[in-house]
């Protein structure tokens, strides 16, 4: 075998129907855009931490009352991506390691694959906690979400794992997957944004998560 660990994003490539699933809960709740993208701009600017952004984008969610069931209302009409969990299992099957870098939310991740804690070997993605009513109080933020940190968040567990990046499969759609995709020993673009297609060793063009498997030796 080439490669020993395969690396996913999670939402528009585990999960289908979305780009950042941070937007849809933001649009459902009816949070205003601008204030959104005044913190997505601070953060780019280097004005704020990814902690700090994680954490003001949160609090929008904490002051309103989100509940647990009012995102997965929001995520019901999502769906989880054709093929992924045959993908998922055999690769496993195959024996490589896997991975999920991503800036979504695990509770999303957790209700598409409920199993994803003992499915994966490594999962660095925003965790949200509940109170005893549901409601939202905070978040565990990663670190590794954005464009850039995804690769440190590669790197990091190459480490621990005693590989080298080039033993590494990153599967990613969208502008924050650029770095990370380069990074990797492969890079597939699944259904890509067209800047991510660019930066990528493969381009996979079909909604079906198996379509990649051919390329993974
Ligand atoms: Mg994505």
């Amino acid at each position: 075998m080439r490669y020993k660990l395969v690396c996913f994003d999670v939402d528009g490539t585990l999960i289908d129907e979305l780009t950042y699933i941070w937007d849809i809960i933001h649009k459902g709740i009816g949070i205003d855009k601008l204030i959104v993208a005044k913190a997505m701009e601070r953060f780019y600017n280097g004005e704020i931490t990814s902690r700090e952004w994680a954490e003001h984008d949160i609090n929008l969610w904490v002051e309103r009352g989100v509940t647990k069931g009012d995102l997965i209302d929001l995520v019901k009409k999502l769906k989880l991506m054709e093929g992924a969990m045959e993908t998922l299992l055999e690769l496993k099957r195959r024996g490589y390691k896997l991975a999920v870098i991503s800036g979504g939310l695990d509770t999303v991740l957790n209700y598409f694959i409920p199993d994803a804690e003992r499915l994966f070997d490594h999962i660095m993605i925003n965790r949200l906690f509940f109170g005893m009513n549901g409601k939202i109080t905070g978040i565990e933020p990663t670190e590794f979400g954005a464009d850039g940190y995804k690769a440190e968040g590669l790197e990091k567990i190459a480490l621990k794992e005693g590989i080298r990046l080039d033993e590494c499969v990153f599967v990613g759609d969208s502008d924050n997957d650029i770095e990370v995709a380069r990074k990797a020993g492969l890079g597939i673009g699944f259904n890509p944004h067209e800047k991510l297609s660019k930066a990528c060793d493969i381009v996979v063009k079909k909604k079906d998560l198996r379509e990649v498997l051919k390329y993974i030796d």
